[in-house]
């Protein structure tokens, strides 16, 4: 069988950081990791990246749109779009994430998704959608639309997963009837998370009791520390094993909170997102609409016009690492769990992606160390950067 080496290759994954090595790929996986001499036959590819990092392929498991696209857009192209620019970051998985919307606009979001994976998925893989919404806390909407908040159906989740597959969930945990909502859930694959929500401890300690495992975009709309009320936030300090989103653009949350989360937490169970919009990868000076709420994106920054509430975000995954590996200090092997590995284990996939290691599929990114963007990017053992 043919194969893709990779030379002078800077290594770096889960508890690996290995200089000079060579990759070796047949077919969809990776064969060898190492720094044996591995001569090319005819017809083999080579691929010298010259000592830049080779990571697992990013996951991206919460992220709305870029390129001027939006998930909730009634146009397919916005599939495509999006997992087209998220590939030019770097990643390789991608749950497009839906917004607080009427159920006609989530089911036809799924249905593009759906028409996304019948074309081969070009881009960025597409195995699933994350419904952020709209099960939410009217109180902590954000750039949520209020409008469109209900109490949450399992029924409405079951019809949009019948058209494609949804992992993950956004719901807030006070909500009447959540506790119920999150079970029902679990019992059918998809992966409740707090998010978007005002609950008290308390309410965190039974949905935890249920099975409640993940946090939508830890600190960002949701109740804060008090010391007579820990919060949610308190909450994700003290239970360990809540996989907590973290949008790592150093304005989602301070770079002193980004070294308190990422230095007193466990980083087994912290998850890099980007929550980036339709106007990431656009000029300064765009503007749009967001759940019928006008967003203008200044400065890299994109918030609300009225109230002036962050919208979501322009980031891209390694810029992300970047910014966390420089405000903390963590070593790369470390952090890199936090950009793949993580997702995968709780999603399912931890036994074939997130990991730079014989026997794991052939997602890959290398990132340039100077400027932190991608070079190459290998999707299933083909090189599509
Ligand atoms: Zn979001």
């Amino acid at each position: 069988m043919q194969k893709t080496i990779i030379r002078n290759a800077h290594v770096i994954s889960p508890g690996v950081d290995v200089e000079n090595a060579v990759i070796v790929i047949e077919g969809r996986k990776i064969r060898y990791v190492g720094r044996k001499r591995v001569a090319a036959k005819a017809g083999d590819t080579v691929i010298d990246v010259g000592g830049q990092y080779v990571m697992p392929g990013f996951i991206d498991v919460h992220t709305h749109g870029a390129l001027t696209y939006d998930f909730c857009d009634a146009d397919p192209k916005a599939v495509f779009k999006l997992a087209e620019a998220k590939l030019a970051e770097g990643v390789t998985t991608v749950l497009p994430t839906t917004l607080t919307v009427s159920h006609a606009e989530l089911v036809k979001a799924a249905k593009n998704a759906k028409a996304y994976a019948e074309a081969g998925m070009p881009y960025a893989k597409v195995p699933a959608i994350h419904l952020e919404g709209p099960f939410i806390n009217v109180r902590c909407c954000g750039a949520q639309n209020p409008k469109y908040v209900r109490k949450p159906s399992i029924k409405e989740v079951k019809e949009i997963a019948k058209v494609y597959p949804v992992k993950l969930i956004t719901y807030a945990v006070e909500t009447e009837g959540g506790d119920k909502f999150a079970k029902e859930c679990l019992r059918i694959g998809v992966v409740p998370s707090c998010g978007h929500t005002g609950a008290k401890f308390a309410d965190l300690r039974r949905a935890y009791r249920n099975g409640l495992r993940h946090m939508t975009h830890f600190c960002n709309q949701m109740t804060p520390l008090h010391h007579r009320e820990i919060g949610m936030v308190g909450a994700g300090f003290l239970v360990e094993d809540l996989n907590t989103e973290v949008i790592c653009d150093k304005i989602h949350l301070c770079p002193d909170m980004l070294n308190l989360v990422f230095t007193r937490r466990s980083l087994a169970h912290v998850q890099m997102i980007t929550d980036s919009l339709r106007c990431s990868h656009c000029k300064d000076g765009y503007a749009f609409e967001m759940g019928g709420l006008k967003v203008l994106l200044k400065n890299g920054e994109a918030r609300l016009v009225e109230g002036g509430n962050l919208a979501g975000s322009t980031l891209w995954m390694g810029m992300g690492l970047k910014n966390v590996h420089d405000v903390t200090g963590i070593p790369l092997k470390d952090l890199v769990r936090t950009t793949a590995w993580n997702q995968a284990i709780e999603l399912g996939w931890g036994r074939s992606l997130g990991k730079v290691e014989k026997g794991f599929t052939a997602d890959l990114v290398v990132i340039n160390p100077r400027s932190w963007k991608p070079s190459a990017v290998i999707v299933d053992g083909v090189q599509k950067i």
